[in-house]
């Protein structure tokens, strides 16, 4: 036996009678059926209506046609000749009865109109058909006498194919008629399901299934599955209309599954509630809510199958709320289910809001990352990852997966064969040769995110050559890193390019060793050449300090930026004063301090020039338009006295600064800030993953 009951919309026209009758008609193909239905819609509150009017009045007389006229209809449409009138009489005698009936029995009759149409139509299209008599079979609040009544009303018809039964209607242990209550058609439905050890109990009604939250009221709520006894319990209980709570009981006792179905749309598998086993961890199902309008309040009820922290998830209640701009008047946890109170003003948005939290989590995208270089920066980066990783994906719906960090030789070829496409290679080295492994990683589909300005300072073809891999294979290749740190100097570089911006000039002051050696030979009494060692003692230059001084880190970065705003600029185009000559090549590293320190009467007296000037000197890296340069532009290198009146003036230590001029930047566009520290380059690394 399977049970079926159809709601107030499902049986409202002839239309949607039929639609019932197919369903119907391909259950009972399976097995026997017991069809339970609630009046056709709006019929219930028509007969409430009803029975405040005045007997005999003529605003009686026209509510009585109006809703004999409706049901009329449905008979005139499903059915023809004899069967029409025959039909059509037992109604019109019905509404002879309703007339006459006490004022608190007109409420019973409409599920007598629509049964008795039902079961009429279903003998009509040959099924064998009782129609059963829920006023004499369910005794209210009298379970084993129902389950009784209905059990022997049944075994005495064995031929029966389907039994018809009305919702809703039932009477008193002492015989008077009476209702399950509003919507009691539902536990109607179980009631006969539970008498009759039913092996199924379908709900038809006009929402694919229990949802998340009510779809009118919460648009992106979305159909559960399948849920346990006590969550659908618990959600009908506080607001969720589909399912009338005092039904589930019946059913849980019996061990009948309920499907809840849309009638409209029957090929969805709707919801299954069922004896599902605890979880560890309650699961949340969805949020109700019921108005108290006397208060002004709303009571939202977020509900989940099983034990939870009820702290944690009011805080995040709580949270979800305000960030909606919704106070919480209060907001408490049963250890399963959560209630929170809201005005009712502002019970539509509060619902959503939650919904939004608990059930909308933007699905999470999983960057995979393989770290090369495992040094300060490598090290930076990883901390950064495992300590923030839970505050990004929940910000930026990316989760960050390490898979591999190391500082192998062979690591990136390594990655080219096993990372699958999509991943991201994250060079923090400052490999001279890696560039190599960069073009074969952007063919196999593998992004990549380098502070190693190394490996995109090389020939221009090379650089072209990796950017077009990347194009052509829909990866990125960011770099931001490799000039000013976590400056957004490449990026603004690249923007003004891209959007038809002409370049006049840059000017960078990106060298951090150099701009803290000048700026501090200015404001100590040491020499040089001791602060050049000072520097080289905090790690801050290369592990040959000539290196920084010869200007070639500058170049690097020049050439970065040039060729960011489309200047395709060689090592050779540019022209470099270095800050030491030619003559320090080839000295150990003391003789080279040496020779810093004999040279200091020079720096002395271009420090003193420069003073006497009201000048300070900066190590400038420059692109500026000049149509003899190479490629339109002219590029040095260079120590340059900047006068007060010069963004760069005023940098201090290893402040860094570039000063962009263009058409569309008339007045320059200044990029300063700190260009030095692991932490910082690893949080542009990590901003260069997450763009
Ligand atoms: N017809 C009744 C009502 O409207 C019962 C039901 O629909 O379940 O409340
Ligand atoms: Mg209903």
């Amino acid at each position: 036996m399977q049970v079926l009951k159809f709601g107030g919309s499902s049986v409202a026209n002839a239309t949607n009678i039929s639609r019932v009758l197919d369903i119907v008609t391909k259950a009972a193909r399976r097995d026997r059926v017991a069809l339970v239905c609630s009046a056709i819609s709006g019929c219930t509150d028509s007969l409430l209506g009803l029975a405040r009017t005045e007997r005999g009045s003529a605003e009686r007389q026209v509510m009585l046609e109006s809703l004999k006229t409706r049901h009329l209809d449905i008979v005139r449409r499903l059915f023809t000749g004899v069967e029409r009138e025959a039909v059509s009489e037992k109604i019109e005698s019905l509404f002879g009865k309703l007339a006459a009936a006490p004022e608190d029995e007109m409420v019973t009759y409409g599920e007598l109109f629509s049964t008795t149409i039902i079961a009429e139509k279903l003998r009509c299209e040959g099924f064998r058909t009782k129609w059963l008599d829920s006023r004499i079979l369910v005794i209210k609040d009298n379970p084993t006498l129902t389950y009784n009544n209905i059990s022997t009303a049944v075994a005495l018809e064995p031929e029966v194919e389907v039994f018809v039964a009305p919702g809703f209607i039932a009477s008193e242990y002492e015989g008077k008629v009476t209702t399950l209550g509003r919507g009691g058609s539902d536990f109607s439905a179980a009631l006969y399901a539970a008498a009759l050890k039913a092996n199924r109990l379908e709900i038809w009604t006009d929402v694919p299934g229990i949802m998340t939250a009510n779809p009118k009221v919460v648009p992106a709520a979305r159909t559960i599955p399948e849920m346990p006894y006590q969550a659908a319990l618990d959600m009908a209980t506080h607001g969720a209309k589909v399912l009338y709570a005092p039904t589930v009981q019946p059913a849980m006792e019996a061990g009948i599954a309920i499907h809840i179905l849309n009638t409209f749309e029957p090929e969805n598998p709707g919801t299954v509630v069922s004896a599902l086993p605890e979880p560890e961890l309650g699961e949340w199902m969805g949020v109700t809510s019921t108005d108290d309008t006397l208060q002004g309040e709303s009571l939202i009820c977020l509900v989940s199958t099983g034990r939870i922290n009820g702290e944690a998830a009011c805080a995040r209640v709580e949270d979800s709320l305000k960030k909606a701009g919704i106070k919480t008047l209060a907001c408490s946890s049963d250890g399963t289910n959560i209630y929170a109170t809201v005005r009712l003003a502002v019970a539509r948005e509060a619902l959503n809001a939650i919904h939004r939290e608990f059930f909308e989590m933007a699905p999470r995208t999983t960057l995979n990352l393989y770290i090369a270089g495992k040094g300060a920066v490598g090290t930076a980066l990883v901390d950064l990852i495992r300590n923030s990783g839970d505050r990004i994906a929940e910000r930026t719906g990316k989760e960050l997966r390490i898979e591999a960090a190391s500082n192998d030789h062979s690591f990136a070829s390594q990655v080219r064969s096993i990372a699958p496409r999509g991943s991201i290679f994250v060079d923090v080295t400052d490999s001279e040769d890696i560039w190599r492994e960069y073009e074969g990683l952007l063919r196999e589909g593998i992004n990549i995110v380098s502070s190693n300005r190394r490996a995109l300072a090389v020939p221009f073809v090379e650089y072209a050559a990796m950017h077009a891999a990347a194009q052509e294979n829909g990866v990125f290749l960011r770099y931001e890193t490799t000039v000013g740190s976590a400056l957004p100097a490449v990026e603004s570089i690249a923007a003004g390019a891209n959007t038809g911006d002409e370049l006049i000039s840059i000017e960078a002051v990106v060298s951090c060793t150099l701009n803290r050696i000048l700026s501090e030979y200015t404001l100590t009494p040491c020499t040089f050449a001791q602060i050049v060692r000072k520097a080289q003692a905090e790690g801050l230059t290369e592990s040959d300090p000539r290196i920084d001084l010869s200007g070639r880190e500058a170049l690097r970065k020049l050439l970065i930026l040039a060729r960011e705003a489309g200047v395709p600029l060689e090592a050779e185009d540019v022209e470099i004063e270095p800050v030491i000559g030619p003559e320090y090549a080839g000295l150990t590293l003391e003789e080279f301090y040496s020779k810093l320190e004999a040279d200091e009467p020079r720096f002395a007296a271009l420090e003193s020039a420069a003073d006497a000037a009201h000048q300070r000197q900066r190590f400038v890296a420059s692109l500026v338009k000049d149509p003899a340069g190479p490629h339109g532009y002219r590029a040095a290198i260079r120590v340059q006295n900047v006068d007060a009146s010069h963004p760069a003036y005023r940098i201090k230590g290893t402040e860094n600064a570039i000063i962009v001029r263009s058409a569309y930047h008339p007045y320059p566009l200044l990029i300063q800030g700190a260009g030095e520290g692991a932490i910082l380059a690893a949080s542009s690394v990590l901003n260069d993953i997450l763009k």
